[in-house]
């Protein structure tokens, strides 16, 4: 069975304080997960060696970066380099978060830039697709991740391709409390899966874990994770509540 992953993504949220209390709080949530159930938290980049700390020893249980810069080293004051991550032991990157996208101008060469260093590092990304609000109206969906897809991730190997895990995140649904139904989500999470498979074969496409984000909470993960393409879930604003974190990671497959 492919892994089934929750994943909390902090965004620009908590203080350290409240981060070291947050991951206190979902410690027994995190103990004793099975084989295939990993738990991962995205976390701020001044966190990461607090989290890192925080987990040590527990199995399944990773640290995320929220993004990283796309050069080794040198003159860029600020960024934060997959080098930088290695030191620290962080071993998962999320890339191309529509935040990322949106406010920062990352474009899917960029991307393909970013993946391609993660990768070489030796660090998995947790890869960022989904379309906005426009573009779902028009009914054209498909073909704007597929894009994402391909610009981004198809020129890896399919060895590359199988340290990738996708999260599908219509923008939308993220933080507007707006979730795809679990229909929307299986039939997309279906459909880049087919893509993947047009290309690397119906085995590499199986092994993908592929994540649903947008508005997870307690309430509906069950639902959402049952769908059989679905893996899990990128989970913004709920992460941030242990109560409710600790019933998303209790709601994996
Ligand atoms: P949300 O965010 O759960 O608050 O909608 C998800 C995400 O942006 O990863």
């Amino acid at each position: 069975m492919r892994a089934q992953i929750a994943a909390a993504n902090w965004k620009m949220n908590l203080t350290l304080q409240q981060g070291e209390a947050l991951l206190d709080d979902l410690s027994k949530a995190t103990d004793n997960l099975d084989n295939h159930r990993v738990v991962i938290f995205a976390v701020p980049s001044p966190y990461l060696a607090m989290a890192q700390e925080k987990i040590k020893g527990k199995t399944n249980v990773f640290i995320a970066a929220q993004n990283v810069y796309n050069k080794k080293s040198g003159a860029f004051t600020g960024e934060i380099s997959v080098e930088m991550l290695a030191s620290l032991g962080i071993q998962w990157v999320v890339l191309g978060h529509s935040e990322r996208r949106e406010y920062f101008n990352e474009t899917n060469a960029l991307l393909a830039e970013k993946v391609n260093l993660v990768l070489e590092f030796n660090q998995q990304p947790i890869f960022c697709c989904g379309e906005p609000l426009e573009i779902r109206e028009k009914g054209t969906q498909n073909d704007y991740v597929a894009t994402q897809l391909q610009e981004s991730l198809c020129h890896l190997s399919a060895e590359q391709l199988q340290k990738v895990v996708i999260a599908y995140e219509p923008i939308w649904a993220i933080g507007t409390g707006k979730t795809a139904t679990s229909e929307q989500a299986q039939e997309m999470h279906a459909f880049i899966r087919a893509e993947l498979a047009k290309k690397y074969g119906n085995e590499v496409a199986d092994n993908i874990t592929i994540l649903y984000g947008g508005s997870v909470k307690a309430a509906n993960a069950k639902e959402i994770f049952g769908m059989p393409d679905v893996d899990g879930g990128l989970v913004g604003g709920a992460s941030l509540v242990g109560s409710e974190f600790a019933t998303i990671i209790s709601s994996l497959k």
